[in-house]
C-alpha cells in the first residue's frame, strides 16, 4: 500500500508531498530530505499491522502537520528497497523502486523478493521455537529437544534418533532458515571446503582437538554465536535493503552510488556489525585449529608451517589474526573481507554517523555509502553460521571419541 501525505517541513515551513510505500512493520522509521531546504526530517509512521490503516505520523518526534494537496516535488520513501532519490514522480525512471530494480536485475530480483518472503515467513512462524529448541540442544536436554524436533521436522524425525540426527537436525533448521537471505556465495562453499572428506583427512587429530574442549566452553561458544544470529533476526528489517545491494554486486550489475536507503538504522547496524566482528574473531581460531587438525594433523600447525598455540591466537591483535586467517584459501580471504577491520575501527569512533543529506557514512578514514554499509552488515551473517558448524563438529567428534573408547573397553 502507498500512502500519499503532505506534511509541513519544520525547516522551511513549506509543504512537502511524501509518497510512502507502507512496509510490513507496524512502526516504520524513515527519513526524508526536504527538496526545498535540504533539511533531513526523521519520521515515524505507525500503521495497524492487520489492516494497514495509518494510525499516526511523526516528524522530528512531533506529530506531523498533515496538509491537503500541495504544490511540491514528491519524495519517495521505501522502507524495504533502495530508492533513486532523483526521481520525483512515478512517471520518471526510478519513480518506482520496485520497477527500477526489476529493470536492472531481472528475474533474480523476483527470486530475491520471494526469498525474503520465505525468510520472513520462517522467522515469524518458527524462530522463537527454534531459539527454544537451540537452548535444549546446548544443554543436552534430549527429551525436550526431541519433542521440538518432532514438531519441526514432523514425519522426517526418526523414532529413535541418534546423536548425529540431533546435531544434523538443529543445524539444518538454521541453514533452511538463513539460506534465503544469503545472496552471495560463501557459506556453502566454505562449509564444503572445511568438512568435505579427503583421503588424507586426519580424523584422529581432529578428535584429539575436539577432546581438548571443555563441555562448558563449547556450550558457551554455541550460545554466544547463536546470540549473534538472533540479533540478525531481530534486526532483519534494518538490513533487508542491504541484500538488494548485495544482489547487484553478486550479479555484477552496477549499483548507482546516488541511490539511497530511506531508513536510518545506523546505530543498530553498527552495533550488530561490531558484535559479529568480535564474536567471530573470538571463535575463528577454533575454525582454523579444526582445519589444521583435519589437513595437517595438528591443531597448532598452520598452513604456513608455523606453530601457534590456541592462547597466542586468542590474544593476537585482530590485524595480525586476519593475516593468519588469510592463509586458508577456500574461506580466509573472503572472511577477512567480510569482517572488514577498517570498517569496524571507523564506525567504533564516537563521531561515526550516517549523514542523511549525503547518504554517506561519516567516519575517520572511511569512504562508504550507507547502502554499501548495510550490504556489508547483511553479508556478515554467514560467518557466525560457519562457526556454529565448527562447534557442531567439535561435539560430534567428542561423542565419537567417547563411543570408540567405550567399544575399545
Ligand atoms: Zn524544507
Amino acid at each position: 500500500m502507498v500512502a500519499n501525505i503532505s506534511i509541513i517541513c519544520p525547516g522551511c515551513a513549506d509543504g512537502v508531498r511524501v509518497r510512502i510505500a507502507v512496509g510490513h512493520e507496524s512502526v516504520q522509521r524513515f527519513y526524508v530530505v526536504c527538496p526545498r531546504c535540504d533539511s533531513a526530517l526523521r519520521c515515524q509512521l505507525t500503521t495497524d499491522a492487520d489492516t494497514g490503516v495509518l494510525l499516526g505520523l511523526e516528524v522530528d518526534d512531533r506529530p506531523a502537520t498533515q496538509l491537503g494537496w500541495v504544490e511540491s516535488p514528491v519524495v519517495n520513501v521505501f522502507a524495504d528497497l533502495p530508492i533513486d532519490p532523483a526521481a520525483l514522480s512515478m512517471e520518471q525512471p526510478g519513480g518506482s523502486p520496485f520497477l527500477m530494480h526489476l529493470h536492472h536485475l531481472g528475474e533474480p530480483f523476483h527470486a530475491w523478493l520471494s526469498n525474503r518472503g520465505a525468510f520472513e515467513g520462517l522467522v515469524r512462524e518458527s524462530w522463537r521455537d527454534v531459539s527454544r529448541w537451540w537452548g535444549f540442544y546446548v544443554k543436552c536436554d534430549w527429551n525436550r529437544f526431541d519433542h521440538h524436533a518432532r514438531k519441526y521436522w514432523r514425519d522426517d524425525w526418526p523414532t529413535n534418533p541418534t546423536a548425529l540426527d540431533r546435531h544434523d537436525a538443529i543445524h539444518r533448521a538454521l541453514e533452511v532458515t538463513f539460506a534465503p537471505v544469503m545472496v552471495k556465495r560463501g557459506f556453502v562453499a566454505w562449509k564444503l571446503a572445511l568438512v568435505a572428506p579427503r583421503p588424507d583427512t586426519n580424523w584422529k587429530a581432529a578428535a584429539a582437538f575436539a577432546g581438548a574442549w571443555a563441555d562448558d566452553d563449547v556450550a558457551k561458544a554455541q550460545a554466544e554465536l547463536f546470540g549473534v544470529l538472533d540479533q540478525f533476526v531481530q534486526q532483519r528489517w534494518n538490513w533487508y535493503p542491504g541484500l538488494v545491494v548485495g544482489l547487484y554486486e553478486e550479479l555484477g550489475v552496477g549499483f548507482d552510488p546516488s541511490w539511497r536507503i530511506t531508513r536510518d538504522d545506523f546505530r543498530d547496524l553498527r552495533d550488530l556489525f561490531a558484535v559479529t566482528f568480535e564474536r567471530s574473531h573470538q571463535y575463528l581460531p577454533a575454525l582454523m585449529s579444526l582445519d589444521n587438525s583435519f589437513r595437517l594433523g595438528d591443531p597448532n600447525l598452520y598452513p604456513d608451517r608455523t606453530v601457534r598455540t590456541r592462547s597466542s591466537m586468542q590474544t593476537m591483535r585482530s590485524v595480525d589474526r586476519e593475516k593468519v586467517i588469510g592463509l586458508y584459501e577456500c574461506w580466509g580471504p573472503e572472511i577477512v573481507g567480510i569482517l572488514d577491520r577498517h570498517l569496524r575501527n571507523a564506525i567504533a569512533h564516537s563521531t561515526a554517523d550516517h549523514d542523511l543529506i549525503t547518504g554517506r557514512i561519516v567516519a575517520p578514514k572511511l569512504d562508504l555509502t550507507y547502502p554499501e554499509f548495510v550490504a556489508k552488515v547483511a553479508n556478515a551473517i554467514q560467518v557466525p553460521l560457519l562457526l556454529l558448524e565448527v562447534f557442531k563438529y567439535v561435539r560430534i567428534l567428542q561423542e565419537s571419541r567417547v563411543e570408540s573408547n567405550r567399544q575399545g573397553d
